[in-house]
């Protein structure tokens, strides 16, 4: 069997069996990049759509409970299960010795966090929040929202020099621009670190360690990307910061649904599945490898857009050697199913950091001329010169935006 590629000859149809729909694009329509809605990989649960069905009865999975014996007491076995499976295969997180908390979405765990790290005591004065600047977008709003006594957003980490408690949030690779980040902060006091790791999956980087950290966040939404489920978790070192996050989903909103915990568990199995049987597996049915190949097919083109438009740079994006492809190609010795033997340095992420090159000050305001809807850097803590793209859109829209690239030209 020859190993398809994901985009195929057609702009219509994959190789793979899949197809591509029509454009729906007219001259006047918007191609919408600006969010990081990962619904790129729909195409791989197409083909296990049928693998994937789970089938709930009307009187099942109606308490609010969902393990007694767990300090996560709203987390079914199966999805701890599940999370515990999955680390295990693809190697990027220490597990044991740690305590897993569940939440409704990492968005939800964040909050959790700063709440469980604040200090209690009502003499503190609010603990500064901070993150190493391009940041999320969403850590500023998500911190002050509701004008805490106990945390407050202080912007960029490496601006930081207050001698004061702090809780620095390190999102590796990062959202924007892909970087591979450590704490930077330089204080005299001894912070508390939250790594964000939505993006540290081998579709997206190479898995280069198994971290080992005391706060460490996934998230359902990027890593299998059913971001409606609603799925985050995170591994906690301290029992104490456990107990206090799960009060917080607890009052927050009494667990986490468990129907999307059935779903979310059933999914990760049929990926590890594919993992542990790679002799019975045919190579499109691993999801990762699958992502992975349809990610850098979408930089390549990506890249050649922004080549010809000559009016934006592209970060340039760390690669190093990744582990989980190479523990891959030593199963598939001399066989024709191992296309990442030579591959395991690269760095797909899933959004494209761009620069405006002189003359042009406002990237988001430029891209709308071009009917491309993007996010702009001062979301993100530095210039409007800087915008970014969604890596992960539909296949339709990612044509779409590498044909306007392509033809952008100075003004
Ligand atoms: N952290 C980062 C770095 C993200 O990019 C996202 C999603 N865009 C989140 C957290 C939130 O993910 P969730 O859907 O699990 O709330």
């Amino acid at each position: 069997m020859v190993v398809s590629t994901i985009n195929g000859t057609s702009p219509l149809s994959h190789s793979n069996g899949t197809t591509i729909p029509l454009s729906t694009f007219s001259r006047n329509s918007f191609v919408n990049v600006e969010k990081g809605d990962p619904v790129a990989f729909r195409p791989y649960w197409e083909k296990v759509r049928d693998e994937c069905t789970v089938d709930i009865k009307g009187d099942e999975w109606m308490s609010y409970l969902g393990d007694t014996n767990n300090l996560c007491w709203y987390m079914v076995p199966q999805m701890r299960d599940a999370i515990l499976r999955l680390h295990n295969v693809v190697d990027n997180a220490v597990t044991k010795d740690k305590f897993l908390v569940l939440g409704t979405g990492s968005s939800q765990l964040y909050q959790a966090l700063l709440y469980a790290l604040s200090p209690s005591e009502s003499s503190h004065r609010p603990i500064n929040v901070v993150a190493a600047a391009p940041y999320y977008s969403e850590y500023k709003d998500a911190t002050d929202i509701l004008q805490s006594r106990l945390f407050q957003w202080t912007g960029d980490a490496a601006l930081y020099d207050k001698d004061e408690p702090y809780i620095e949030v390190v999102t590796s690779p990062n959202n924007p621009d892909g970087t591979l980040r450590v704490p930077v902060v330089n204080s005299g006091v001894e912070g508390k670190i939250i790594y964000d790791l939505a993006y540290y999956w081998p579709q997206y980087t190479p898995i280069t360690y198994q971290l080992d950290h005391h706060v460490m966040v996934f998230t359902f939404s990027k890593c299998i990307s059913h971001a409606g489920s609603r799925i985050g978790w995170a591994f906690v070192k301290d029992i104490e910061v456990a107990k206090k996050m799960i009060r917080f989903v607890q009052l927050n909103s009494i667990g986490v649904s468990r129907e999307s915990q059935i779903r979310a568990a059933k999914m990760i199995g049929v990926i590890c599945y594919g993992y542990k049987n790679l002799k019975s597996i045919e190579f499109d049915h691993l999801f990762f490898d699958y992502c992975k190949r349809l990610m850098k097919e979408r930089w390549e083109k990506f890249k050649g857009a922004i080549e010809k438009s000559k009016v934006f740079t592209l970060t340039k994006y760390p690669t190093s050697y990744c582990h989980f492809n190479k523990d891959l190609s030593e199963q598939y010795p001399g066989n024709i199913f191992s296309p990442m033997k030579s591959e395991n340095t690269y760095s797909y992420t899933a959004f494209a950091w761009l620069k405006c090159l002189e003359g042009i000050k406002d990237g988001v305001s430029y891209l709308e001329k071009l009917k491309i809807r993007t996010r702009g850097g001062e979301r993100f803590g530095v210039d409007a010169k800087y915008v970014r793209v969604s890596m992960i859109c539909t296949e339709d829209e990612f044509i779409e935006l590498c044909t306007r690239l392509s033809n952008a030209k100075r003004e």
